[in-house]
C-alpha cells in the first residue's frame, strides 16, 4: 500500500529518500518541500486511468505555479490550464507547448486575451458574451482567428465547500446553458471566433462523483443537441476540482504512513472518476465518441505531494490552554485562517509507540487571531525549537503565500529520490523592501535621527 513518498526512516521524517531535517539544516524554516516522485505518480496514475481517451491534462497552474513542478508534469507530456498572463507566462517559460494550454478565468482582459492569440494557445474558455464579444475584437484586429470553448455553467451543486463551489446558477462562473445554446444557434459566424468546444468546472475539493457525473450529462446533452443543430464542435473540456484527504485517518499507521496513504486515496478517486467519464465518453447513445477531451486537475496532483515545515519558537501555558507557537504563519499558509481548511501536522521526528497526546493550538506569530492552524489538537509532546511538518500543503499554500506583517516569502524545495534542489530561495529582505520606491518629495527628506548615509534609502537612491 504504502509507496513511501513521506515515511519515518530511522526516526527522521523523509520526503522522498531526503530526511526534511537536513533541508532544515540547510535552507532554515519555514519551508515548502515537494515530492517529484509523488508529483510523477499523480500525473501517470490520472493519464493511465484515462488511457484510450484522446485526452489532454492540463495541469491547473494556479494550484502549485513553481517553475519546477510545472516542468515536472510538462515532461510527462501535460498542458496547462491558466488564468492570467502571469500564469500564461509561467507555463510557457516551463515549456509547456502553447497548443496544450487552455486559458480560463471570468475576467480576462484585453491584452490577456491578446497575449493568449500571440501564444497560439489551443483554447479560450470564454465565460461571458461580453468577453466572446472582445475576443472577437482583438482577434479579428490581429487577422487570426480565436478558437474557444465556452464554459457553461450546469447548475449543478458540487457539495463541496461553499467558498469553492463554481457550477451553480448563482455563481460567478461560466454561463447559463440556456443562453449559451441560443446565442450560438443564431450566431453560427462569429468574426475572429471558432466555437470549438463546451467547458465546464463545477468546484474544487470534490470528494464524490456524482456530481460529476450530472454536469458532465448536461454538457453531454448540450454538445450533441449543437452538433445536432450542424456546430462543427469537437472538443469537451471536464475541468478539474478532483478533491484530496486532508485528514489522514488511517487506524494502525504512523503520521508519516498517513500522510503517503493519502496519495493511494487519490488514486482511488481517480479510478472511479475515470471509470465514469469513460463509461459516458464511450456510451453510443451519447454520441461523443469522437470528441477530444479536456482535463484541468490542479489540487490533485500537487495537494498530497507537499509539506510546509516549521520550527516551533515558543510553548507557553495561557490558564489551560497550551499555544504552540511556530515560526510559519498565515501569510506562509493562509488555509487555515482562510477556509478553517485542515493539515496534518507530523513531528520531523517519530514519537515513540504508545506516547500520549495533549490537546494544544498551534498558532503563528502574526498579529492577527485567526494566524491560527489548529486548536486542541492532540499532538505528541512538542518542545521548543522541535520541528514539525504540515502536511497536504503542495496546493494552493505556497501561491497564495504573501508578505503581509513584512515577512518575506518562504523558499520552496523539491526532491527526487536522494537528491534535491531549491526551486526557489526565500525572499531576502532587500528584496521585500526594495520594491517600495520614495516619492521625489520624501526621497530628500532624511527623518531625524536617521544615518541618510547607511542603509537601504541609500541603496535606492543609488540604485534609482
Ligand atoms: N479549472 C478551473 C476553471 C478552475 O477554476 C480550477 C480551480 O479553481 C481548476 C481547474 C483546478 O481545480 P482543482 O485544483 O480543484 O483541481
Amino acid at each position: 500500500m504504502s509507496s513511501h513518498f513521506f515515511s519515518y526512516r530511522e526516526g527522521r521524517l523523509h520526503a522522498s529518500d531526503v530526511a526534511l531535517e537536513a533541508l532544515a539544516a540547510e535552507v532554515g524554516t519555514p519551508f515548502y518541500c515537494y515530492s517529484a516522485d509523488a508529483l510523477e505518480h499523480g500525473y501517470r496514475f490520472f493519464a493511465e486511468a484515462l488511457s484510450g481517451l484522446p485526452a489532454t491534462i492540463c495541469y491547473a497552474l494556479k494550484a502549485n505555479s513553481n517553475q519546477a513542478v510545472i516542468r515536472t508534469f510538462a515532461a510527462l507530456g501535460a498542458g496547462a490550464d491558466v488564468v492570467s498572463e502571469g500564469e500564461l507566462r509561467r507555463a510557457l517559460a516551463a515549456g509547456v507547448p502553447a497548443q496544450k494550454i487552455v486559458f480560463a478565468g471570468v475576467g480576462k482582459t484585453g491584452n490577456e486575451l491578446a497575449a493568449g492569440l500571440d501564444a497560439g494557445i489551443m483554447q479560450f474558455n470564454v465565460e461571458s458574451l461580453s468577453e466572446l464579444k472582445l475576443l472577437s475584437e482583438v482577434a479579428t484586429a490581429r487577422g487570426v482567428t480565436a478558437p474557444v470553448a465556452l464554459r457553461v455553467n450546469p447548475d449543478v451543486d458540487a457539495g463541496t465547500l461553499e467558498k469553492i463551489t463554481t457550477g451553480r446558477a448563482d455563481s460567478k462562473f461560466g454561463i447559463d446553458a440556456t443562453q449559451a445554446r441560443d446565442f450560438l444557434l443564431a450566431n453560427r459566424e462569429i468574426p475572429g471566433i471558432r466555437v470549438e468546444g463546451l467547458a465546464v468546472h463545477i468546484g474544487s475539493q470534490l470528494t464524490d462523483v456524482a456530481p460529476y457525473r450530472l454536469a458532465f450529462e448536461r454538457l453531454i446533452a448540450l454538445y450533441k443537441d449543437l452538433r445536432g443543430a450542424g456546430l462543427p464542435l469537437k472538443r469537451l473540456d471536464f475541468g478539474g476540482g478532483i478533491g484530496i484527504d486532508y485528514r489522514h485517518r488511517v487506524p494502525g499507521l504512523d503520521a508519516a504512513d498517513r500522510a503517503d496513504h493519502a496519495v493511494s486515496q487519490a488514486d482511488a478517486r481517480v479510478s472511479a472518476y475515470a471509470e465514469m467519464v469513460r463509461g459516458l465518453i464511450e456510451d453510443p447513445k451519447n454520441g461523443v465518441g469522437d470528441a477530444e477531451l479536456v482535463f484541468e486537475p490542479g489540487r490533485l496532483l500537487v495537494g498530497n505531494a507537499g509539506m510546509l515545515v516549521t520550527r516551533v519558537i515558543y510553548v507557553k501555558d495561557n490558564g489551560p490552554r497550551r499555544f504552540v507557537i511556530i515560526d510559519a504563519a498565515m501569510n506562509d499558509l493562509i488555509r487555515p485562517s482562510l477556509y478553517e481548511a485542515w493539515h496534518e501536522i507530523i513531528p520531523l521526528r517519530a514519537p515513540a509507540a504508545g506516547t500520549q497526546l495533549r490537546p494544544v493550538d498551534v498558532v503563528g506569530p502574526v498579529c492577527e487571531s485567526t494566524d491560527t492552524f489548529a486548536k486542541q489538537r492532540p499532538l505528541p509532546p512538542v518542545g521548543e525549537g522541535d520541528l514539525l511538518a504540515f502536511s497536504s500543503a503542495g496546493a494552493y499554500s505556497f501561491v497564495m503565500a504573501s508578505t503581509y506583517n513584512s515577512r518575506p516569502l518562504p523558499p520552496e524545495i523539491l526532491v527526487r529520490g536522494g537528491r534535491h534542489a531549491l526551486v526557489r530561495a526565500r525572499m531576502d529582505y532587500d528584496t521585500m523592501i526594495g520594491q517600495d520606491r520614495l516619492p521625489d518629495w520624501l526621497e530628500a527628506e532624511s527623518p531625524e535621527g536617521s544615518d541618510p548615509s547607511a542603509g537601504l534609502a541609500r541603496e535606492r537612491r543609488g540604485a534609482a
